[in-house]
């Protein structure tokens, strides 16, 4: 079939997504193709923009965090069928390798095909544009009104939910959600910090919030964030830098320091690392969610009090959810009014305009900017 997609044909500081005319092929095997309702404009796009993930493969359809109909199935399809709501997963899950068994299927052995570019089916493309394959970014690509994903890479969900707020779930909400409950291991009655409030950072002052945090500071030069953190998300308290969160905090915690704390900023920093575990004391958990340039290897880190006070900094992909099993949770705390999704939208675009999302989003406009596809 013909349709329209983003394309960004090399990556690099002045690069744009171009909206090209393409051809989508039907889908294989266990492949299913979805009409989406709508991509939420999340940082990673912005990084695979500017060339963060150093991939060499030209022209990539971009895009990761959509929800939608499937409106065709291939003939290995099990779980899935035609008329069947969506959200699409970044990471696959497979249900057999041994993260998945092991219940940490956000780290799936999938997922080591994320950035091939094409099919994990059968090594093709699916989109094409004028004669050169497309690749799919993350096996996804969701900035055309469709897409043919590998099943394992969509979770069904219930029909009631609007699509436009489901699609934020695949990632950005997941992710940011996870960091601050089950990445960060949260306990009731927590001290939390977030340092960066943006897709991510609002949902881990989210996460906080429902795993049983009680002081919950938000960090982020821009007021109207940590503001709209304390309003709408569940922060108590806010700050500009972790420099003046760090007053804040010993106030709160009479010099004990927090409990967990997650680093959400748009570009991790390894300079970042020594002040943000700052942050923390004894049996404090540091969740690193950010993502950092590939080549990054400088971090600095007080080794002492690490060990003296049995600290621990984690890494966290997906904010270590489940996909298949947390996605229709979450959607479930959201229908119960206890997750907050309508409120996390800050502006909603067309496909032409997803430039101008990226642009609003990097001049710190955006929580989440939302590209909706017509009917
Ligand atoms: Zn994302
Ligand atoms: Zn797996």
């Amino acid at each position: 079939m013909a349709t329209r997609a983003a394309l960004l044909h090399k990556a690099g500081p002045d690069a744009k997504f171009t909206i090209e005319d393409v051809t989508l092929d039907p889908p294989r095997g266990p492949e299913v193709r979805v009409k989406l309702a709508a991509s939420g404009l999340c940082h990673s796009d912005e990084h695979l923009r500017y060339g963060a993930y150093d991939l060499d493969w030209s022209p990539c359809l971009g895009g990761h965090e959509g929800a939608g109909v499937i409106v065709d199935v291939g003939d290995e399809v099990t779980d899935l069928e035609v008329g069947d709501h969506v959200v699409l997963t970044f990471i696959p899950s497979c249900g057999k390798c041994p993260p998945c068994v092991s219940g940490h299927s956000n780290l799936c052995d999938m997922g080591a095909e994320l950035f091939s570019g094409v099919s994990v089916y059968d090594g093709t493309h699916r989109f094409h544009w004028q004669g050169q394959g497309v690749g799919q970014f993350v096996q996804l690509g969701t900035f055309t009104p469709y897409t043919v994903v590998h099943q394992n890479s969509a979770v069904k969900i219930d029909k009631s939910i609007p699509l436009d707020k489901a699609a934020l779930v695949g990632c950005g909400v997941a992710t940011g959600f996870g960091t601050g409950s089950w990445a960060a291991d949260t306990r009731i009655g927590d001290t939390a910090v977030v340092v960066g409030c943006g897709g991510i950072g609002m949902n881990a002052v989210q996460g906080f919030r429902v795993a049983g945090a009680t002081t919950i500071v938000a960090v982020d030069p821009l007021d109207w964030k940590t503001e709209l953190a304390v309003e709408k998300f569940g922060a108590t308290h806010r700050a500009s830098s972790m420099e003046e969160a760090r007053g804040i905090v010993s106030d709160l915690t009479h010099n004990r320091m927090a409990d967990r704390l997650a680093y959400t900023v748009g570009n991790g920093l390894g300079s970042d690392i020594e002040t943000a575990f700052s942050l923390i004391g004894k049996l404090g958990i540091m969740v690193f969610t950010s993502v950092a340039e590939a080549v990054a290897r400088d971090a600095k880190i007080d080794l002492f009090t690490l060990t003296h006070y049995q600290q621990q900094l984690r890494g966290a992909l997906y904010g270590s959810a489940n996909p298949r099993a947390d996605i229709p949770k979450l959607l479930r705390l959201y229908q119960q009014g206890i997750l907050k999704l309508d409120e996390l939208v800050t502006q909603t675009y067309t496909l032409d305009d997803v430039n101008q999302g990226y642009t609003d989003l990097l001049d710190g406009k955006n929580i989440r900017g939302v590209i909706l596809y017509e009917d």
